[in-house]
């Protein structure tokens, strides 16, 4: 068999519905940074989404005592009894969520609540609701199951929040989910209560589940707490939370997160755990029920941090002729316009990484209506983040 030949009847093993399943641009932007500094070239990331920090001495601490105690073998598929109790004190106290550990599944990370939650209630032809911009795997999964993929613009002049009337006019009676995301990635937008209490007015009584993505709801930069739509009358048992660890306790490569959802769904979820990863990772439960009860003062000190990291970002990008760019209220992205400069996002993302050694995202990584913008983390420390604006500055400058 000839080599050409081998690659044929390779490229014909694939199943029809990979040809579905979308990506998160950020992973390949990063591999091609990477790829210029091999080269040589001085790269700032500002693509990836992840905190710089390390995880807090606390939990890693608790992570090596649970190895050396003897927690290497499998737990429960749901997780562990402690740590889901854990975390359901944790979201009665913070979410003002009224649940129970048998609605807790834990999981490798947030991602697997998205994944899992719409393969477990999303058939052929039903609608998903999503934002875009926003979030590339809600577009990828919703594809990938059949769903009918339904966007729901954010704009730049509504601060990148979504607009309830507009929403009002997408739901229809094939409506199947709603997903929502506060704080936003990609644009660091804050949904408002009001915004929360008239979208949860607007689906109650109306079987459509909501998928609240909450796992940038410590890193709210004013004193509003969030509110979780879980938490308003008749959608508790309607709304399946996504959060995790990654964002709040620096844990991105730890892979542990978790969904809060009514019992009937948490054993649809545990289901397709016993068919795909068995369990989390034992010990890192462990650091996880640490994480959640030991000191919070590291989680503050990030949070703090980034806010000072976001002003300067924005003060930056708004110093640039040609770029505005929006103060965003969490999480920890800017999603500055640069539609001036009369090319495509990707364009401007590539000039960027080549000419200025800045790796960031094109707004379209995250849907069409992200065309004109560009994203960038500013989970980056301040030196690098001003080493980026001034390389920025000089290489738009040749643009206009
Ligand atoms: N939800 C949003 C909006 C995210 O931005 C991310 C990660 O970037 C996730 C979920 C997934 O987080 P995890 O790394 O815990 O899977």
């Amino acid at each position: 068999m000839s080599d050409s030949k081998g690659f044929v009847e390779m490229e014909n093993i694939f199943a029809k519905t990979m040809d579905k399943l979308g990506t998160e641009t950020a992973f390949e932007v990063l591999a091609r940074a990477r790829a210029l500094e091999a080269q040589g070239k001085e790269i700032v990331h500002l693509e990836i989404g992840e905190p710089d920090f390390d995880t807090p001495k606390n939990i890693i601490d608790a992570a090596v005592s649970a190895l050396q105690s003897g927690y290497t073998h499998y737990t429960p598929a749901s997780g562990l009894p402690l740590l889901k109790e854990t975390i359901a004190n944790y979201v009665k106290t913070h979410k003002n969520v009224d649940t129970n550990p048998e609605e807790v599944v834990v999981v490798p990370g947030g991602k697997p609540i998205m994944f899992y939650g719409i393969i477990a209630t999303v058939n052929p032809g039903d609608e998903v609701i999503y934002p875009n911009p926003g979030f590339p795997i809600y577009e990828s999964v919703i594809k990938f199951v059949g769903g009918v993929p339904v966007p729901i613009p954010l704009r730049e002049e509504n601060q990148f929040r979504l607009d309830v009337n507009e929403l009002e006019g997408l739901i229809t009676s094939k409506t199947k989910m709603l997903i929502i995301n506060s704080p936003q990635n990609p644009t660091g937008g804050v949904l408002t209560k009001e915004d929360i209490m008239k979208i949860a007015d607007l689906v109650r009584g109306k079987n459509i589940l909501v998928l609240s993505d909450e796992i940038y709801d410590r890193m709210i930069y004013t004193d509003d707490k969030p509110l979780s739509i879980a938490s308003l009358p008749g959608l508790k048992d309607w709304t399946i939370i996504l959060d995790g660890f990654s964002k709040t306790y620096a844990m991105t490569g730890w892979r542990i997160g978790y969904g809060i959802m009514n019992k009937k769904i948490a054993e649809k979820i545990t289901q397709l755990m016993v068919n795909s990863n068995s369990c989390t990772a034992a010990f890192t439960q462990m650091a996880a029920v640490e994480a959640l009860t030991g000191p919070q003062d590291d989680v503050l000190e990030m949070v703090s941090q980034f806010k000072n990291r976001r002003d300067i970002m924005v003060d930056g990008l708004n110093a640039i002729d040609g770029v505005t760019c929006l103060r965003p209220k969490g999480a920890f992205y800017v999603f500055p316009n640069v539609s001036s400069f009369g090319k495509t996002s990707k364009e401007i993302a590539d000039y960027l990484l080549l000419e200025a050694g800045v790796a960031c995202l094109a707004g379209t990584s995250f849907g069409s209506y992200g065309e004109g913008y560009l994203r960038l983390s500013y989970a980056n420390s301040v030196e690098n983040i001003e080493k980026a604006l001034s390389k920025m500055k000089e290489a738009l400058s040749k643009l206009k």
